[in-house]
């Protein structure tokens, strides 16, 4: 929260960030907030997504927005309806007890709802240009006295052919409004952008960290959001000596898998970034001395983290750019030992895992999630190496007289038996875990897709795959358990294709032609 603090940001907005469990900036936030908050100058900003850049222009908006207008004050494009719909969620989570009303305009959702949503009155407005700037034609959106101008994700929207539009709305905006535009890169098409409509910018990038870490064995699980805590039980099982950092992305989330762990049974603790001195030393000494094997932490509590054998590093939630990610997993694999980095990742995390590989240059392979049989296995050879070595190295003396006693009446098989079932029942119960291989393998590394076009479209199973085939030539042998309903669709693709399909057909326009198929990720569990 310091930082956050010596941006000069207000009480409330602190507070806002404080209940997200944000701690501290991420580095685009960091530059781009303070040259926001103060001055007019629009800014250039070369940001990926997952790096935190909605905040870093939703914040200063915000905070520089004022409540008493009746106009519209800002207008976000973003090319795909989904980056609309996450920017304006963002959005409305920072903007605390202010009164904006914020609301997401995109192709494909009724315009009705969105005329009744404009006449209420408007103060930011998240649209996707195609949608934007209907609405202008028609009257019902005016833009003429916005404040603040931002184009999100600007290289996706040439890319889909927007650029046009997004001329055509600039046009209609008022020349004192400040201009914001965040591209994960900056070609030239951007910069003749900036130079027409944006008279006097600034660049705000983001220097790319050194990255090379040889001694780390990279692997990654796709795991669903909700089977990411059982993932890591999993994983800590079935280690012989589990001694390791957990990286998530909030303090909230921070505070939840520690306690998670504790109750389980873990020697787990939490570390906060704006934890007390003491506390935090008291929880380092002990993490230092094994007393806790493991630490759930944010990356800025873990900043400046000095211990050198940890066996694991787990990504619980993917770094915000490729640069922590090396930072985060250098933590293992020190003083010439191997390291072992464990990142998780939802089915949709895929693209920004593949961003981390590309930029890292890292390995990172996939992997299978350990069966609980297997785990189970582990543990019971680890009892047994554990007492032959007592039997080798104890006297067990004390003992003897009552074990003599127990085999007059009992066969040796039974008292054995009996005494690991009292010592070891919770421990090699199979029910202390849940069954989430069935989600994961049972997919085995493929995404649901929902297609809202059916039979009542004329869409058959051959159609389907044909387009498919053609618009992403993706055989029709990955093209798993079509499912044709009357008005609707699922199909299951593997991750890698299913990204292509989600990118291909995920826009409202293709070069000025309104896109027919739409593909979605299908909610979990749902006719799977
Ligand atoms: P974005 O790059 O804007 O898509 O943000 C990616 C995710 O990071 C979102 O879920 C944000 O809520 C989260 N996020 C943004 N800034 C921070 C921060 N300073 N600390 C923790 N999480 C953040």
């Amino acid at each position: 929260m310091e930082i956050f603090k010596s941006l000069g940001l207000s009480a409330e907005m602190l507070k806002v960030l404080e209940k997200k469990g944000f701690e501290a900036p991420t580095p685009i936030q960091e530059k781009c907030i303070p040259a926001l908050l103060k001055g007019d100058r629009d800014i250039i900003a070369q940001a990926q997504t997952g790096t935190g850049k909605t905040a870093a222009f939703g914040i200063p908006i915000l905070e520089r927005m004022s409540e008493k207008l009746r106009n519209v004050q800002v207008l976000i494009l973003a090319p795909t309806r989904e980056l609309a719909i996450q920017v304006a969620e963002e959005i409305n989570s920072l903007k605390g007890k202010r009164k904006f009303n914020v609301v997401p305009i995109y192709g494909g959702q009724s315009i009705s709802l969105q005329l009744r949503q404009l006449r209420k009155g408007v103060d930011i407005v998240v649209g996707t240009p195609g949608r934007v700037l209907d609405h202008l034609k028609r009257g019902t959106l005016k833009i003429d006295k916005i404040s603040y101008m931002v184009l999100d994700e600007a290289d996706e929207m040439l890319n889909m052919g927007f650029l046009e539009e997004v001329g055509a709305i600039l046009k209609q905006t008022p020349e004192n409004k400040r201009t914001m535009l965040f591209s994960a890169t900056i070609p030239d098409e951007i910069l003749k952008i900036a130079k027409t409509y944006m008279p006097d910018y600034d660049v705000i990038k983001i220097k790319k960290a050194q990255m090379t870490v040889s001694t780390v064995d990279q692997i990654y699980f796709e795991v669903h959001k909700n089977d990411k805590f059982e993932t890591l039980c999993r994983i800590v099982d079935i280690e012989e000596e589990f001694y390791g950092l957990v990286f998530c992305k909030t303090k909230v989330d921070v505070d939840s898998v520690a306690h998670q762990l504790q109750e389980r049974g873990y020697d787990a603790d939490a570390l906060h970034g704006d934890m007390s001195q003491n506390s935090r030393e008291r929880i380092l000494s002990k993490f230092k001395k094994k007393t806790i094997t493991i630490l759930v932490a944010t990356d800025v509590a873990a900043r400046g983290l000095d211990v050198n054998d940890l066996t694991h590093v787990i990504n619980y939630a993917l770094p915000h750019d490729p640069e922590s990610y090396v930072h985060r997993i250098g933590r293992t694999g020190r003083a010439g030992k191997t390291g072992n980095a464990v990142t998780f990742i939802t089915p949709s995390e895929y693209r920004k895992l593949q961003v981390i590989t590309k930029r890292t240059k890292a390995d990172i392979k996939k992997a299978k999630l350990p069966k609980i049989q297997d785990i189970i296995k582990t543990k019971q050879l680890r009892i047994k190496t554990k007492l032959e070595n007592i039997i080798k190295t104890s006297p067990l003396e004390k003992y003897r007289e009552m074990s003599l006693d127990l085999l007059k009446d009992n066969s040796p098989e039974d008292i054995l038996a009996a005494l690991l079932q009292h010592s070891f029942q919770d421990d090699l119960d199979v029910n202390n875990y849940t069954e989430i291989e069935d989600a994961v393998v049972d997919m085995k590394g493929k995404t649901r897709l929902f297609v809202p076009r059916g039979k009542g479209d004329g869409l058959t199973t051959k159609k389907l795959i044909e387009i498919i085939n053609e618009k992403c030539k993706i055989s029709p042998e990955k093209i798993r358990d079509v499912l044709i309903l009357d008005k609707f669709s699922f199909i299951t693709l593997p991750f890698n294709e299913a990204e292509i399909v989600l990118s291909f057909f995920k826009r409202g326009k293709t070069r000025g032609k309104t896109q027919e198929l739409v593909f979605v990720k299908a909610k979990k569990d749902k006719n799977r």
